[in-house]
């Protein structure tokens, strides 16, 4: 008699959580793709038979290494490393590097499954993965990054390449630590190949990747609006992070019309009832990525903004929000508050950065709701091109790669309503995302069998 996973989404979730102990986000995002995938495959036996959403829910491998590194002083430090290969049903595996004291291979775990589903989304043959490190940037030298990545590199080369797995940036991880994986890639194999992607333009990088991630979730907000009738045109906007994603979500709101009224780090947000302005975000992106200064900083420059410690800024009242730093930090609570405050759209920049908890609240009050798996997909998407590119050894042009990045997003907005239409002018675009690029990658493992 063959085992066969037609087993209710409880007791489905119940194996989850025991065969992974101790990994609350992994088992977060499998529950929120299954609680619409199990609909879905209710009469679809083939996907049973072959176990298929057990199998995506395990990753193919977890590499799991030791990082040694010299600090200023002299001292040897260490820490862990990791890259998860989730699923290459589809093509190479593909997703970034973090390096955030909060790693842990719950963490990794989860965002290379949700990684998977993004990267089908995007209509690119990529498959997901994700790695990092504890390793904490803040306050180091840039010595000490350097010989970090490097170390970091020594180890996980072994493990990927052009055609196998396919780093980037994320959270911590930028054009600096990219140029310093990268060269030691290139020293240790002897090798110029495209198995980094966010590489500067001189050595084989994709114009506009940095701005695709922030740019991509605005077009995807816009998406939404359309299908109200609406734009961004005097609408408010509340902005979480002030990172890559972050400054350049903000852009282009303001590009097309809309006001921005916050921004934050680990440290608490700032509320500018002026706006944040193009100047303004200029002087962010300076203040944060170059010099690394903190956000509280910015009440400095623009006094008329205020800084409030220790907070996110979902009280802040809102047409549209865009949760731009990092996992679960927009909870049940907050997304009440915005729910409350006549926010009418969402669409998350970071990954998974509404709890269970937010997302049913989100869907309960039936708004307009993009996961980060379909709205943050941009900038995946243009590392998708920039692989493109490399293995053409050709560089396209900026009007052709903006245009491209517009289509694959508008691309991601077809596929969620497709899929997630519930009738009376209601598109679950959780369930419409989750289905989406779940099919694609069953549908190719079902077709290479066991
Ligand atoms: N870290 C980004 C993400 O979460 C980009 C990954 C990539 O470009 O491979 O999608």
């Amino acid at each position: 008699m063959a085992v066969s996973d037609h087993v209710d989404l409880p007791t489905f979730m119940e194996g989850v959580k025991k065969r992974n102990p101790h990994q609350p986000e992994f088992v977060q995002a499998v529950q929120e793709v299954a609680e619409d995938i199990f609909d879905f495959m209710a009469d679809k036996e083939q996907y049973h038979a072959q176990q298929i959403l057990r199998r995506i829910a395990e990753p193919d491998r977890v590499v799991s290494f030791r990082v040694c590194w010299e600090d200023d002083n002299g001292n040897i430090r260490v820490q862990r490393g990791w890259r998860v290969q989730n699923n290459n049903a589809i093509g190479p595996y593909k997703g970034g590097i973090r390096f955030h004291p909060s790693v842990t291979e719950s963490v990794l775990k989860f965002l290379a499954f949700e990684q998977t589903f993004k990267n089908a989304l995007t209509g690119l043959p990529m498959g997901g993965g994700k790695g990092g490190s504890n390793f904490n940037p803040k306050g180091k030298s840039t010595r000490e990054i350097m010989r970090f990545c490097q170390s970091f590199m020594t180890e996980l080369y072994r493990h990927i390449g052009a055609d196998v797995d396919v780093p980037a940036g994320d959270i911590g991880v930028g054009g600096r630590e990219i140029g310093y994986m990268f060269g030691q890639y290139k020293r240790i194999t002897n090798q110029f190949t495209g198995v980094l992607t966010g590489k500067g333009l001189e050595w084989g990088g994709s114009l506009i990747r940095t701005e695709a991630t922030g740019y991509g979730a605005v077009y995807f907000l816009a998406n939404m609006l359309a299908t109200k009738g609406q734009d961004l045109v005097g609408k408010t906007a509340v902005i979480s992070g002030s990172g890559n994603v972050a400054t350049h979500a903000a852009e282009k709101i303001v590009q097309l019309g809309g006001k921005v009224l916050t921004l934050s780090d680990s440290g608490g947000f700032i509320h500018d009832p002026d706006g944040i302005t193009q100047d303004k975000i200029n002087w962010v992106k300076e203040h944060k990525t170059h010099r690394r200064g903190r956000i509280e900083e910015y009440v400095e420059a623009f006094p008329n903004a205020s800084f409030h410690a220790g907070k996110t800024p979902w009280g802040v009242p809102c047409d549209v929000a865009l949760p731009c730093a990092t996992q679960n930090e927009l909870l049940g609570e907050d997304a009440k508050t915005l729910v409350a405050n006549g926010c009418i759209a969402v669409s998350e920049g970071a990954n998974m950065p509404t709890d269970l908890d937010g997302v049913h609240t989100f869907k309960a009050a039936k708004i307009l709701y993009a996961p980060g798996k379909a709205s943050n997909a941009g900038g995946v998407a243009v590392s998708g091109l920039e692989m493109s590119q490399n293995s053409e050894r050709r560089a396209w042009k900026e009007e052709e790669l903006q245009q491209m990045l517009k289509d694959i997003m508008s691309g991601i907005h077809d596929s969620c309503i497709k899929y997630g239409d519930q009738g009376s002018g209601y598109i679950d675009y959780v369930k419409g995302a989750n289905i989406a690029g779940f099919k694609k990658v069953a549908d190719a493992m079902l077709a290479f069998g066991v």
